[in-house]
């Protein structure tokens, strides 16, 4: 069974030590940090930056204080994401949201470079044979996974499993492309975008978010480089009219997700890699999205432990329990107190992420909450 410390995002004395940046310094004295890195060492501290205009991430003043914790007995951690649109201009996005050297007292770096491509193939499971792991995540001996939770239109539940998955491999291989990075779990098969001119309102929003230039429209219609695509969904996740789709398979979008962080974690040695869960700002979508939404369940609190599967669990356990939010998606769409709120908005079986991980041996489903009083 493993130990998961949680506290909760409530305050009860109007204290420094009660307010979540002073409960994060507590979690992270109470999991011991010493005893996974050592002093000198370099640690990843993984996050998502975010998109120009998603600004509920997790944020800058809680990357501060676990680079802040790191640095206590001498590591040297920096704090790194994975390009999503071009890397100059994601790097800004980082800025913009409020990540910089400044406010995070490190090094903010690109893990896979400027254009995405510096990543080595490693080998990963049934489903995606080999996936391209960032290449600064592949040679770092020592990571904090910093994820914040929330739903996800294609995998349902987004949290640690998929904070690695999806954000430590590249968008492409230099060389095989889409198919050995990120748009290999996106994806099915040949995995070609599929557009339908009925439905299309010709908004042109498709086009505006495609960060790799890959949607034109002409005399007839979308037209498509399915050369440069690297198929990361963001233009048939925008699309309000069903007109855009990606095709999919749920089951193998779950499972290759759990592939690919038991690919990422193998190139780190046992007990080198923690995990921190922020259940703050739960907003119906992804981070990478050009907006972000109100929460649909209010503020829990934050988790910490070693091992992913029990955090990952842990953290559903505690949404399941959650009430939805009034004035939110989850009200608009009249989910009621007892139901699965991220089930309810996205109807994926996130579970399968839960479960493909624990067969994959990444962790236990069996936990201890150990609650900051
Ligand atoms: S976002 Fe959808 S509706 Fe708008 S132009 Fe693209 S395909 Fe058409
Ligand atoms: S999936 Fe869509 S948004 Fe992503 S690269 Fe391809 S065309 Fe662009």
């Amino acid at each position: 069974m493993s130990k998961v410390y949680f506290a909760s995002a409530r305050v009860s004395k109007w204290q420094y030590s009660d307010s979540m940046p002073g409960k994060l310094e507590r979690l992270l004295n109470a999991i011991n940090l010493g005893q996974f890195f050592e002093s000198k060492e370099w640690v990843a501290v993984k996050t998502h930056f975010g998109s120009e205009g998603a600004h509920r991430i997790v944020r800058p003043v809680f990357l501060r204080k676990v680079v802040d914790a790191l640095k206590a007995f001498g590591a040297k951690p920096f704090v790194t994401d994975t390009v999503r649109i071009k890397g100059l201009d994601y790097l800004e996005v980082a800025n913009y949201n409020g990540i910089n050297h400044l406010s995070v007292a490190a090094p903010v770096i690109l893990a896979d470079g400027l254009y995405g491509h510096d990543n080595l193939m490693v080998p990963a499971g049934e489903i995606l044979g080999e996936i391209a792991v960032a290449t600064v995540i592949h040679d770092v001996p020592a990571m904090v996974v910093c994820s914040h939770i929330k739903g996800h239109i294609q995998a349902g539940y987004a949290g640690a499993i998929k904070n690695l998955a999806m954000g430590a491999v590249s968008g492409a291989h230099r060389h095989c492309g889409w198919k050995c990075g990120r748009g290999a779990m996106h994806a099915i098969g040949e995995g070609m975008l599929e557009w339908d001119a009925e439905k299309c309102t010709y908004c042109h929003q498709c086009k505006e978010i495609c960060p790799l230039d890959c949607i034109e429209f002409g005399p007839d219609g979308l037209i498509f480089n399915s050369d440069k695509c690297w198929r990361c969904g963001r233009c048939a996740r925008v699309c309000q009219q069903d007109a855009l789709v990606l095709p999919s398979n749920d089951d193998k979008f779950m499972k290759s997700l759990s592939e690919a962080a038991k690919a990422v974690l193998s190139t780190f040695k046992p007990r080198k890699v923690i995990y921190v869960n922020f259940l703050t700002e739960i907003q119906p979508e992804c981070d990478c999205m050009p907006a972000a939404e109100v929460p649909v369940i209010q503020d829990l609190g934050i988790m910490v432990s070693e091992d992913i599967v029990s955090i990952e669990q842990a953290s559903i356990d505690m949404l399941l329990k959650a009430a939805p939010l009034p004035a939110s998606l989850a009200s608009d769409m009249e989910i009621k107190d007892g139901e699965d709120v991220l089930t309810s908005l996205h109807n994926k079986p996130y579970m399968i992420q839960i479960n493909e991980a624990v067969r994959l041996g990444l962790g236990s489903r069996k936990y201890e909450i150990i609650k900051l009083d």
